[in-house]
This record gives C-alpha cells, sequence and structure tokens, in this order.
C-alpha cells in the first residue's frame, strides 16, 4: 500500500450510479482520471479534502475489485458507498434512506459444509460498519432529509411521494441479483428477517475492506421495492432523486469533516 500520512490520506467515494458521479466531478474543482483495471478512478478535492471518486460498477466481484484498486492503487483512509437499493423491511418506502450497519450476502450459501450466509474461513456472515464514520453520515443524511424539498424539484417529490423521507438504520443484503418480483422479495425477508435493504455491492465491499481494515460506510436511497415495479420509474428516480440525495449527503458530510 502507498505509504501515505493518515491526515493526507484520501476518502473513497464509490457510487453504483453515473449520474451521482457526474455530479460529484461538478463539484471537484480539480479533479484527474487515473485509469485502472479499466476503471476511471477521479482524484482531487472536494470541501477542501482529498477523495478519489469512482464507480463500482454493477455486482460483487465488480464491486470487490474496485474496492481494492481504491486501497492498493489509491491508499484511500477510508470508503464509502452511495447507491441505490430496493426495500425490504416494513415502513422502508421509496425515497427513504438506508444506512448499513451491517452487510451480508444473500446469495452465499456453502451449506452443509458452512452456515448458509457464512463467508467460509471468516466464521461470520455480517461485515459491520464502521460506527464512527457512519454516525456522522447518519447526521449528514438526516439533514439532507429534514429538508428534501431543496435538494429535489417539486415534481419529483410530488411523483415519488417524498413527503416525509426516513433515514433507517440496520442490516443490508447484497447479492448478484436484481430483486424484481414480489416472490423473491419474500424469499429474502423469510431468509433475512432483519434485512431492510437488498443491492448488488454494499458487502463485497464491506468484505474488502475488513480484509485491509479499512473504514467503511454505505448509504442508500430506497429506489424501488425489490418487488414486481422494481424496475419502473428506476430510471427517473436515480437522475432526480437519488443522485441529488447522495450529492447533498456527502457534501454536508465532507463540510462538517473538513
Ligand atoms: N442502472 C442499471 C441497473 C442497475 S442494477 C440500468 O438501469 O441499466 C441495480 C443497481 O441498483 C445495482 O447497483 C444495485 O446495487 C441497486 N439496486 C436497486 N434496487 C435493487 C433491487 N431491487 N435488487 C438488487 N439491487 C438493486
Amino acid at each position: 500500500m502507498p505509504v501515505t500520512p493518515a491526515s493526507e490520506a484520501p476518502i473513497g467515494l464509490m457510487g453504483a450510479l453515473h449520474e451521482e458521479l457526474a455530479l460529484v466531478l461538478q463539484a471537484m474543482p480539480d479533479e484527474q482520471r487515473v485509469r485502472v483495471a479499466g476503471r476511471d478512478f477521479w482524484q482531487g478535492h472536494w470541501q477542501g479534502r482529498p477523495v478519489v471518486a469512482v464507480l463500482s460498477r454493477i455486482g460483487k466481484v465488480a464491486a470487490a475489485t474496485t474496492a481494492t484498486a481504491l486501497i492498493e492503487r489509491f491508499g484511500v483512509q477510508s470508503i464509502v458507498f452511495t447507491g441505490v437499493a430496493g426495500g425490504l423491511g416494513e415502513g422502508v418506502r421509496v425515497g427513504d434512506v438506508v444506512l448499513a450497519e451491517a452487510l451480508v450476502q444473500h446469495d452465499m450459501d456453502a451449506s452443509p459444509l458452512f452456515p448458509r450466509h457464512e463467508v467460509p474461513l471468516y466464521g461470520r456472515s455480517r461485515f459491520a460498519a464502521d460506527v464512527a464514520l457512519s454516525q456522522a453520515l447518519a447526521q449528514a443524511a438526516q439533514q439532507v432529509l429534514a429538508q428534501v424539498g431543496t435538494h429535489v424539484g417539486a415534481a419529483a417529490v410530488a411523483a415519488f411521494g417524498l413527503h416525509a423521507p426516513r433515514l433507517h438504520t440496520g442490516l443490508i443484503a447484497s447479492g448478484d441479483r436484481f430483486v424484481s418480483t414480489a416472490a423473491e422479495s419474500r424469499a429474502l425477508r423469510q431468509a433475512l428477517p432483519e434485512a431492510l435493504a437488498v443491492e448488488m455491492e454494499g458487502a463485497a465491499v464491506a468484505q474488502v475492506c475488513a480484509d485491509y481494515g479499512v473504514p467503511f460506510a454505505a448509504l442508500r436511497t430506497v429506489s424501488d421495492r425489490a418487488d414486481d415495479d422494481a424496475h419502473a420509474d428506476f430510471s427517473r428516480f436515480i437522475r432526480e432523486v437519488a443522485s441529488r440525495y447522495s450529492l447533498a449527503m456527502l457534501s454536508a458530510w465532507l463540510g462538517r469533516e473538513a
């Protein structure tokens, strides 16, 4: 790993959405592109802090490769993941935000050799998010959700019913599958009753960060309910809501840290 004092080491910002990355890049005055492993990593500053922003790509392997490169090649001191997810938990609605307390791979199953969901040879199925980093992000998220109308246009607020969006903290499940039927969503809730949301990258990044001892946090905007309507309005939601939330939350968090 590059030898950089922790205070100067950059923060890794990993997003799953093109729209989100575009807004972050607009906010970085001095971004420079470095291409590694076929990905564009954007090095620069935001709110005076050194950052490296990158698209994770979709799925666990792509996200793990991206996280490894952020750590090995860019020496990041922490990684924060933002993107969208399907809501699973009761009361986790479109437009709400889920902050990971821990992450699990819902499609990991080496039973009967190991208990279902346990990552073989790690002796556990869940990887915890960093507490201090998550607390700081929770404050930023609350601040943004309390005034959603200043970050999202009135038409999108009305279209998606973003009247009192909430922050939920708990378990996020990741797997290589876009969960888009009510039956699948039900099966997931049965297998992992505490899971609040489902996505395709977070638990992989959490595992890489645990391997390297790098603090990790994940903040996901709920874009769908992981049911038969999961794909409806997905692009519009990302463009008009999720990308704005991510920008506002990351900006509020970095502003406080500075
Ligand atoms: N943006 C792509 C589709 C991405 S797949 C496109 O429209 O071409 C879904 C992405 O959003 C993944 O990065 C995943 O992490 C997250 N996601 C949102 N809702 C999800 C759901 N119901 N199931 C699984 N992943 C979901």
